[in-house]
């Protein structure tokens, strides 16, 4: 490989197809990190003294989004920023256990704070159980699952008393997210797209996203080349969705087009920002059975509860 275009000083390891960038380990690493800290500033994601429950799920997006933001934080110590990790426990057997030990592990090693919450203690079953009592409902696993862990994360998040909640969604996440919603006709759901956060629970609490723009195939390599641990065996429940053609789709179209991914996440962060501006401002109503914010007269948490 040939010398670091940036640097100019050591042999590159990774080839920026987009950028046409050759760089060193220490190089890449570093354009991970700012582009992180770029993205927390351009955004007003985090602001001073803010405590940060991050949801580590034990994948590699999660542990590197913990691991760059404890490092930001520890690089600005008079920010006042607090860390804490929280792990939801869905309650699959063989397959959850091993991520919670690395989970653990990782914390321990880094000097952070964990939370661990089950979908048991919070919500009276866990995903074994209701992946055989929904047999008959036709409700898919993974949107059952989403619905339950984002509900878990804002209930850890509001123990631990953070001010924001912070996920490893990535630019590709972000992508097939704003497809799907195009294809499904949900234009309004495209204006919550929109990387800006907004205060949504009764605590008033903000969800982030600081590695959207960054490539998901870039985060992967990151966590390689900083050795961060992760599990990488796959959830026995997920189903085959569109997000996982839609992946494929774009990682082909980025093959032959280096830089198509980025200029699509332009277009559609422009999109979401018309969309975001000119939506009426949300008039929270409260869920009739448990008595959180809601769209409608029953959350989609206790809609799916009652369907089980
Ligand atoms: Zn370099
Ligand atoms: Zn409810």
């Amino acid at each position: 490989m040939p010398c670091c275009t940036k640097c100019q000083k050591e042999e590159s390891l990774y080839y920026r197809a987009y950028s046409g960038e050759y760089l060193c380990k220490k190089c890449f690493l570093r354009s991970i990190e700012s582009k992180a800290a770029k993205t927390i500033s351009k955004y007003s994601m985090i602001e001073y003294g803010d405590k940060v429950a991050v949801g580590v799920s034990g994948g590699k997006d999660s542990l590197s989004l913990l691991y760059v933001l404890k490092m930001l934080f520890d690089q600005h110590p008079n920010n006042g920023n607090e860390l804490v990790a929280v792990t939801i426990d869905e309650g699959i057997k063989g397959y959850r256990d091993e991520s919670l030990q690395i989970v653990k592990d990782f914390c321990a090693q880094l000097n952070i704070e964990s939370k661990v919450l089950s979908y048991q203690s919070l919500f009276g079953i866990d995903m074994d159980q209701a992946m055989v009592q929904r047999s008959s409902q036709k409700i898919s696993s993974c949107s059952m699952c989403g619905t339950f862990r984002r509900r878990a994360i804002d209930i850890a998040a509001e123990t631990v008393e953070a001010d924001i909640v912070a996920t490893a969604h990535n630019m590709d996440d972000q992508l097939q997210t704003f497809i799907i919603n195009l294809l499904a006709g949900d234009v309004e759901r495209i204006g919550w797209i929109y990387p800006e956060p907004v205060q949504y629970t009764q605590t008033g609490m903000k969800k982030v996203k600081p590695f959207v723009e960054i490539y998901e195939y870039e985060i992967a390599f990151y966590a390689l080349q900083r050795d961060i641990p992760f599990q990488s065996e796959e959830c026995p429940y997920m189903n085959e969705s569109i997000r996982t053609d839609l992946r494929e789709f774009f990682n082909r179209l980025e093959r032959d087009h280096p830089g198509i991914k980025y200029n699509a996440y332009r277009s559609m962060t422009k999109i979401s920002k018309v969309l975001r501006s000119s939506m009426p401002p949300s008039q929270p109503n409260k869920c009739s059975i448990c008595a959180r914010v809601s769209t409608g007269d029953v959350c989609s948490v206790c809609r799916t509860l009652s369907i089980l």
